[in-house]
């Protein structure tokens, strides 16, 4: 359901169809942006911006919480495991929920095997870690995943083949996968919104994957001038991202390409796209690269507290291993 935008101060009929009309479908959204963005709509000024934000803000409870709150949260959070042991060390244990993660690598580095593989693990009893305490309530069965694919690279055989793997039946992964193809932005960020409808209708998601993320937004945004543009729309779909992850204790998910850096005289010559939107909405980031034959690397490079390191996995037939 969506929330009364005209609830919001100095909001009436036709401004909540215009603050809609401009995405800002939600509280949340609202709450978000900043004043520059709100005030860009017609009859909404800076003043009136502001009033609207901290409206929203407070119905979304944004604000001061204590540590002995955010440590109750942080017992909630459970893991993921990625199919490779050592990857999931570095990880502390696996994917975590109540974040996003980032895999970003070239062209067959992995990335799109890797998101296959968190599908299929969801439905494997012993690839989920979890106190027990949260095992009932938060991981209700059936758990489902969303697979936003903006790349038309989703791929069932390669679900079954995985799940055949590991002794689970590859249909079950399946009808507890919902697939969304998006052909553009616009696609992809209302997939992302819609998740919380699906939620909403009793829909157990905790599992959500965007592959790519940055793909449609470098395709139809090129240029400079563009790029303040691109920036906004991908900082909003992070943060519906972001604020799935955090609400439902999901996992979350995403990949990225690389690209070039001309600037970088010594070490890494390639930088994840999305610049600084995606650094500070991706609580983990991690790095592809491939080594010889089916092994390649994984670097976390961004974590709030694990430290930098390096795994190695294979990608056989069989999904994701050591
Ligand atoms: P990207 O990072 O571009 O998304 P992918 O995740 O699609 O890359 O990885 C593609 C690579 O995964 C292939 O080059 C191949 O090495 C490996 N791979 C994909 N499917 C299989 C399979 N069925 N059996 C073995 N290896 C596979
Ligand atoms: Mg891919």
């Amino acid at each position: 359901m969506a929330d009364d935008l005209t609830k919001l101060p100095g909001v009436g009929q036709s401004i909540a169809e215009k603050l809609i009309e401009a995405g800002y479908i939600d509280y949340m959204k609202i709450a978000t942006a900043t004043i520059g963005e709100l005030s860009e709509i017609d009859g909404i000024s800076e003043k009136a911006a502001a009033k609207i934000i901290a409206a929203a803000r407070e119905y979304c409870n944004i604000g001061f919480k204590s540590g002995a709150d955010l440590l109750n949260q942080r017992k909630t959070v459970w893991k993921l495991s990625t199919g490779s042991k050592e990857l999931d060390n570095i990880l502390d244990g696996g994917l975590e929920s109540q974040s996003v993660t980032e895999f970003a690598g070239m062209f067959g580095s992995g990335k799109t095997q890797i998101m296959h593989q968190a599908c299929v693990n969801l439905q494997c009893e012993d690839r989920i870690i979890a106190d027990d305490s949260i095992k009932d309530e938060i991981l209700e069965k059936p758990l489902k995943a969303v697979y936003i694919d903006t790349e038309g690279t989703f791929r069932p055989e390669r679900i079954m083949q995985m799940a055949e793997a590991l002794g689970i039946d590859g249909k079950d992964v399946l009808d507890n996968t919902f697939v969304a193809r998006a052909y553009n932005s616009d696609m992809q960020m209302l997939f992302a919104e819609k998740i919380e409808d699906l939620i909403k209708e009793g829909h157990n998601i905790k599992l959500v994957v965007v592959d790519s993320l940055t793909s449609t937004f470098r395709n139809e945004y090129t240029g400079r001038g563009k790029l303040a543009e691109r920036q906004q729309k991908l900082g909003r779909h992070m943060a519906t991202l972001n604020k799935l992850a955090d609400l439902y204790n999901c996992v979350v998910i995403v990949t990225n390409q690389v690209a070039a850096r001309p600037d970088a005289f010594f070490g890494s010559s390639e930088q994840a796209i999305g610049g600084h939107i995606v650094g500070h909405a991706a609580t983990f980031r991690i790095f592809l690269r491939k080594a010889k034959g089916d092994k390649r690397v994984a670097k976390l490079y961004d974590s709030p507290h694990l430290p930098d390191a390096e795994a190695m996995f294979r990608i056989t037939e069989k999904g994701i291993h050591d």
